[in-house]
């Protein structure tokens, strides 16, 4: 049984709440019959650029959900130049996140060394099952037109030249 001075406490902070709420407002937002903008850099859903994944497999090796499904195979491009050799590359067959165990770490998009990864402020995408929430690359590379311009940085937030020991 709680303690009377700590009761007395508690009821004394849902009375403030409750005439807070009755004077102001709720400080809730009634979501979805009202919806807040998510600041530009949310972490709302991960969209893929494929153009730029080289099946290079760092992101789903970091990944510590292991969320990240990827499949690819390897082919031979043409040589750059004449006479050259056939370049090998690799080729993006399968590219899933499952949402459903992705925890929003970012970390993915911070390891990705091709840009092929970015944030987008999306956040309208659950479902009534959950194995919807598997996002194929095709769905990835949709979420790209929701991907907001980079911002520029905050007025003395830029790196600063590393002074170099003479
Ligand atoms: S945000 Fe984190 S948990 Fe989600 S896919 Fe990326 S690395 Fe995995
Ligand atoms: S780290 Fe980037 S380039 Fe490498 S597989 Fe992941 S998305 Fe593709």
């Amino acid at each position: 049984m709680p303690k009377i001075p700590g009761l007395i406490k508690g009821l004394a902070v849902t009375a403030r709440t409750l005439a807070r709420t009755v004077t102001k407002g709720a400080v809730t937002v009634q979501y979805p019959h009202e919806k807040e903008e998510p600041v530009t850099r949310a972490r709302g859903v991960i969209a893929l650029k494929e153009d730029n994944c080289t099946v290079c497999m760092l992101c789903a090796r970091e990944c510590p959900d292991w969320c990240i499904y990827i499949e690819g195979h390897k082919y031979l491009a043409p040589p750059r130049r004449e006479g050259g050799k056939p370049r090998q590359k690799n080729a993006l067959d399968r590219f899933d996140i499952d949402y459903s165990l992705c925890m929003y770490c970012g970390i993915c998009v911070e390891v990705c060394p091709f840009e092929a990864l970015f944030w987008s402020p999306e956040y309208e995408y659950s479902e009534p099952r959950i194995a919807d929430l598997l996002h194929d690359k095709e769905r990835l590379g949709e979420w790209m037109e929701t991907v907001p311009d980079f911002e520029p940085y905050e007025a003395g937030s830029e790196a600063k030249p590393k002074k170099v020991p003479r």
